[in-house]
């Protein structure tokens, strides 16, 4: 039976140790905020926006938020984020996707100074850690990274299979295991073999974005299984892309949905705003 990876606990811990840098920057005159913008009223959007207001209150850290609406131009968008990179006292902006399809993603991600660049979605950040220079780590696999370790997970030489090549959560997650010396492969929809190849990783990372995919049938006993996927199920319930009940049985070690990686990224978010604080993005 799997240890339980506790995501809650393990980001709580890490808010909690920023806040204390937090307190720390501001006795040294150095303080910041992180500006929000979300265009339109997606709920699901206006709750993620809600929780990163409430952990930067909680870590100490001001935050800007700009609600537009729905209708907004790409140019006003554009507009304010220029009028946001000019200013001193805004160390991150983060604009929530998915935005409205009339404005294009990629301008806007563009359009953020990679020095206020907390996501890590700007094709500098991206690059920068590929070559691993300094710049900001994409939220959610940094979290990953530090469940992984803060669990005693030990990374080097294992094999580990990512299932998902998205550009925030896949290949940026397969380049910080490989980072941490793993021996990394990456699985997608073309993959030929994929129950074959997710049975041979010590630690499998799953990011398909299909709700309880990978069955004990995919799963090496003894592996780590992270799961990334949230959707909700048949009775409204959060689930994974992970059949959390019967690969729980055979796993050393599991995170379950919700309370697993959900929680880290947002932790990992208040961790690159506070790199931003201190002017100095993490390599
Ligand atoms: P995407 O839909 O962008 O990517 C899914 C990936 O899975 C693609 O690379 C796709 O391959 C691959 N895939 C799809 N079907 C199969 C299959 N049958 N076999 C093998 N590979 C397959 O999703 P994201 O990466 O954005 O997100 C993945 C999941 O993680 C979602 O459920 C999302 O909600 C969740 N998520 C959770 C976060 C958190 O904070 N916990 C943050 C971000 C995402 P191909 O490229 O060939 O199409």
């Amino acid at each position: 039976m799997a240890v339980i990876i506790d995501g809650k606990q393990i980001s709580q811990q890490i808010k909690d140790e920023l806040k204390l840098k937090v307190e720390k920057l501001k006795a040294e005159g150095k303080t910041g905020a992180l500006a929000v913008i979300q265009v339109g009223d997606d709920p699901a959007s206006s709750v993620y926006v809600r929780n990163k207001k409430n952990a930067c209150a909680y870590i100490g850290i001001g935050s800007l938020a700009y609600e537009l609406p729905e209708d907004t131009a790409e140019e006003e968008l554009l507009a304010l984020i220029g009028e946001l990179n000019g200013k001193p006292e805004v160390k991150g902006i983060l604009v929530q996707l998915p935005l409205p399809g009339h404005i294009s993603e990629d301008k806007v991600i563009k359009a953020i100074r990679p020095e206020k660049d907390v996501d890590g979605f700007h094709p500098q950040s991206v690059g920068a850690m590929a070559i691993g220079a300094p710049g900001f780590l994409p939220c959610t696999p940094a979290g990953i990274i530090q469940l992984l370790k803060r669990s005693g997970i030990e990374l080097e030489g294992k094999r580990c299979v990512v299932v998902g090549r998205s550009n925030i959560v896949g290949k940026p997650m397969a380049l910080l295991m490989l980072r941490e010396n793993a021996t990394v492969t990456i699985a997608h929809s073309r993959t030929k073999d994929l129950k074959g190849l997710c049975k041979q990783a010590d630690i499998l990372i799953v990011a398909i974005g299909k709700p309880q995919f990978i069955g004990a049938e995919y799963v090496k006993e003894g592996a780590v299984v992270i799961d990334v996927g949230i959707h909700r199920d048949e009775n409204n319930k959060l689930c994974g892309d992970v059949k959390f009940d019967e690969v729980k049985e055979l796993a050393s070690a599991i995170t379950p949905v919700p309370g697993g990686v959900g929680p880290m990224t947002i932790a990992m978010l208040m961790h690159n705003c506070v790199q931003g604080i201190e002017g100095d993005r993490e390599g």
